[in-house]
């Protein structure tokens, strides 16, 4: 059984729990930290919640040497090497983890960063608002999470002496000597990228059930979730940018459900009764057994939206990449421990 430095582990500990709670910072299960302790890496398990991090062990051992072996040679779908027994598996990004040279490492989907990265032109605004943030970045195009977003970041900083890597489509990967490094250099970014918020427009009471079919769907208590179904420029989105970032598409799907009125959930709600559904100019609706991991990521896209501006041109993941995430085994497991 490995052990770990404890006063570096109770830090990070304490700031996972801290950055897990905040939803502008961490959506469920997304994000991940790591800290390098001579030939091991401590990276959180696939599935695990950041939130959860004071309450239960989420981090698992994984063998360093190997993992730089693997970048050495070009390897980047080399599976980690777990030294526990505890049977979690490690995350995802691991690879992505190691081969950042810095001893701590977070990478999370923050919403004021993410609200950038899914423009047209994220680069031209990092650039704009970051010029005299003394932060050294570098951003790397959309890639698939796993191996292949690896290699695309050990070609971004090749070339780059940078601590903070900026994932088109997806999220940012902060380096630091510790955690008070990489938090600071976080509260830096969402500063800086913090985005005005799309006045919100009032509402009508929407019902808080309708009966479709045999389903009877709730009315999603959350009034940011809300807006994407009564206001029609948030609503003009939905329906051509709803797939902007890969764990979006992995717990919502690849298309929003908007129909026009209650009697059309009505019809639609037989054989293929959808989960999640957005009614025209009344409210947005859950089948039951809509999980808590679905809801905050269906929060997060709403907060992702809200900090649009109407000049703002998205760039949505196309067919391609968004079947290679649905199709994808290391997915479906990470589903498979959503709650
Ligand atoms: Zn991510």
């Amino acid at each position: 059984m490995k052990t770990s430095d404890t006063a570096i582990r109770a830090a990070i500990v304490d700031f996972c729990a801290r950055a897990g709670a905040d939803p502008l910072l961490v959506q469920g299960a997304g994000g991940n930290v790591s800290w390098k302790e001579r030939d091991v890496l401590w990276i959180k398990a696939s599935g695990t919640w950041l939130s959860e991090a004071a309450q239960e062990d989420i981090f698992v051992p994984v063998d360093l040497a190997h993992l730089r072996d693997a970048v050495a040679a070009g390897e980047f779908s080399a599976s980690p090497k777990a030294l526990g027994d505890s049977g979690l598996r490690p995350s995802i990004e691991t690879m992505l983890h190691s081969l950042m040279p810095h001893p701590v490492v977070v990478h999370v989907h923050a919403v004021e960063v993410l609200a950038h990265l899914v423009r047209a032109d994220w680069l031209d605004g990092l650039q704009q608002a970051l010029d005299s943030s003394g932060i050294a970045w570098a951003g790397v195009p959309y890639r698939k999470p796993g191996a292949e977003l690896a290699e695309a970041v050990a070609q971004a900083l090749a070339g780059a002496e940078a601590s903070v890597v900026f994932l088109q489509n997806h999220g940012v990967v902060i380096g630091g000597a510790d955690i008070a490094q990489v938090e600071a250099a976080l509260a830096v970014l969402t500063t800086a990228l913090a985005n005005p918020l799309a006045a919100a427009a009032p509402a009508a009471a929407a019902p808080a059930e309708l009966a479709a079919g045999t389903t009877t769907y709730a009315l999603l208590e959350d009034a940011v979730v809300q807006r994407l179904a009564t206001e029609p420029a948030l609503r003009a989105r939905l329906e051509r940018e709803w797939v902007l970032y890969p764990d979006h598409v992995v717990f919502l799907g690849p298309e929003a459900y908007v129909v026009a009125d209650t009697d059309a959930l009505a019809q639609a709600a037989g054989a293929h009764a959808p989960e999640l559904a957005f009614v025209r100019d009344v409210g947005v609706y859950a089948a039951p057994g809509f999980s808590k991991a679905k809801q905050v990521q269906l929060r997060c896209y709403a907060d992702v939206i809200v900090r649009q501006a109407p000049q703002h041109v998205l760039h949505p993941l196309g067919a391609s990449e968004i079947g290679a995430l649905l199709n994808w085994d290391a997915e479906r497991y990470r589903m498979s421990l959503s709650k």
